[in-house]
Order: structure tokens, then C-alpha cells, then sequence
């Protein structure tokens, strides 16, 4: 079903008032951890302003330790179903069980299967019966061929509005946090009709190298990018060292506007 032999031409998901596909790159950015109602609202607005059409904000966080901040749960989606009446903006919001998932229907327009989360499978199904659009990242150790079978459950449900995210894999290399596989996009764009995005936050672990990767994804035909921004990156509750200062972001997207859909 995601396979480009069966189905030629490519496939446009539509996101709440927007879509991802060929023709135009979108934007969508947002923290990494919701953290407050009022730090959303005002990443909400300055990404709004910068030419996102989609926010991201985690209520459901999957971090290396337990100790770390796991998330607000549906309270955090519940400030996403809000950023979204205040600034029309889209919104997606990583599902890491059944329960999130139920929750996520009544408040975001597109779920987020996390990288860690690439291969389990109970997971992809009930993503695949949730009505809603899912955004499929690649898993740390997944090859294409892993991760392509892994949107093959999701539309075997019926749900045929997947998008692929390259998000960096697991190599020797401890420059960056992971190795953002750019070749992964021409390479699925000859294998499947689905859009493919991708994130250079969590793939390089540094906000210095987000902006070049970015414009490298937009260099190699991504349908969009994942970028986390914050108001106050030195304070984030999780991934700072990665965010973008609303002016970093801003020069970025100023940068990229001329392959953004106008909104
Ligand atoms: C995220 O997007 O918040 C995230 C945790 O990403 P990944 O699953 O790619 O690590
Ligand atoms: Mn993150």
C-alpha cells in the first residue's frame, strides 16, 4: 500500500486547515515538551508569525530517563486544541499508548509515532484506526525497508494519511547526536508515494546545525521539516540544547519562504 509501483502518483495528507505533499514545504515547529499554557502560546504565535503552519508541542514524552520531565498528558493537549483556536495553526502531538492516542483524537489534528516507537506494532495498528493523519519517524537502528513496513501496518488499517519524518539514525558518529540520513528522502521519493519530511533538531542535537541540515533537507526535495523552537531554550524542559531562539527560526523560514505554502 505504500509501496510507488502500486500507487504513482504522490500523496497529499491533508492536517487539519493544511496538507503535506509535493509542491510546497511545510513548516512545522514547536517545542519539544509542552510545558505551560503560556510558553506555548507565546512559541505559538512567534512560530505562527514566522510562517509554520503546524504546531508541535510532546504532552507524552518518551525520555532516556525516568526521572526526566515525562509531559503533561491531556492537559498539555488540551493547551495544543487552545494555541490551535488562538492562532489557527494545525497541531501534532506524539502518541506513545492506547490511551494517548484516545486522548489525542479529541484535541490535536495529526499524531506523531516517535522514533522509539517505529516498530511497535500494537501501536501502529490502533495509530492506523485512530481517523487521524500520523506522522511515522524513522526508528535510531531502522532501515528504510523497516521503516517503510512500518507505514504498511498503519495503512493496513484503512488509514492511508501517513508521512514519513527522517529524524537521524544511530552511527559511530558522536559529533552529532544522531546522523541525519538525508539520502533517505530521494530514496523513498523512487519507493513510495508518501510524503517524507524532515527534523534537524533531534537528528543533530544542536541548534547551530539545524538551520544547514534544514536547508539541505529543502536542497534534496523534503515535503517539509520538524522544528523545535522555544522561548527560552537555556531553560527548556527537555532538548534545548537543540531549540531555536524565535529569531533563529525566523531567519530560517525568511531564508526558506520562497518554497513555503503562502498561508
Ligand atoms: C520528538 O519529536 O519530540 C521526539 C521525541 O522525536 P524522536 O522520536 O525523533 O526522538
Ligand atoms: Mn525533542
Amino acid at each position: 500500500l505504500a509501496n510507488k509501483k502500486f500507487h504513482p502518483d504522490p500523496t497529499t495528507v491533508k492536517v487539519g486547515n493544511t496538507s503535506i505533499g509535493p509542491g510546497n514545504l511545510t513548516i512545522m515547529a514547536g517545542p519539544c515538551a509542552v510545558e505551560t499554557q503560556d510558553q506555548l502560546f507565546t512559541i505559538a504565535r512567534a512560530v505562527k508569525e514566522a510562517g509554520a503552519t503546524i504546531l508541535r508541542g510532546g504532552a507524552y514524552k518518551p525520555r532516556t530517563s525516568p526521572y526526566s520531565f515525562q509531559g503533561l498528558e491531556e492537559e498539555g493537549l488540551k493547551y495544543m486544541q487552545e494555541a490551535k483556536a488562538e492562532t489557527g495553526l494545525s497541531t501534532i502531538c506524539e502518541v506513545v499508548s492506547l490511551d494517548a492516542i484516545e486522548a489525542a483524537v479529541k484535541y490535536v489534528d495529526m499524531i506523531q509515532i516517535g522514533a522509539r516507537n517505529m516498530q511497535n506494532f500494537i501501536l501502529l495498528k490502533e495509530a492506523g484506526q485512530s481517523g487521524l493523519p500520523v506522522l511515522l519517524k524513522r526508528g535510531l537502528c531502522a532501515t528504510i525497508d523497516e521503516w517503510l513496513n512500518a507505514a504498511e501496518y498503519i495503512i493496513a488499517e484503512g488509514n492511508p494519511n501517513v508521512v514519513l519524518c527522517e529524524r537521524g539514525i544511530r552511527t559511530f558518529e558522536t559529533a552529532t547526536r544522531n546522523t541525519l540520513d538525508l539520502s533517505a528522502v530521494p530514496v523513498l521519493q523512487e519507493r513510495t508515494h508518501l510524503p517524507v519530511i524532515v527534523d534537524p533538531s533531534h537528528s543533530t542535537g544542536s541548534y547551530k546545525y539545524v538551520a544547514p541540515m534544514a536547508k539541505a533537507a529543502v536542497a534534496c526535495n523534503a515535503d517539509g521539516l520538524m522544528i523545535e523552537v522555544h522561548n527560552d531554550p537555556a531553560h527548556a524542559l527537555s532538548d534545548g540544547p537543540q531549540s531555536l531562539t524565535f529569531d533563529r527560526f525566523a531567519a530560517l523560514t525568511s531564508e526558506l519562504s520562497p518554497y513555503c505554502q503562502l498561508v
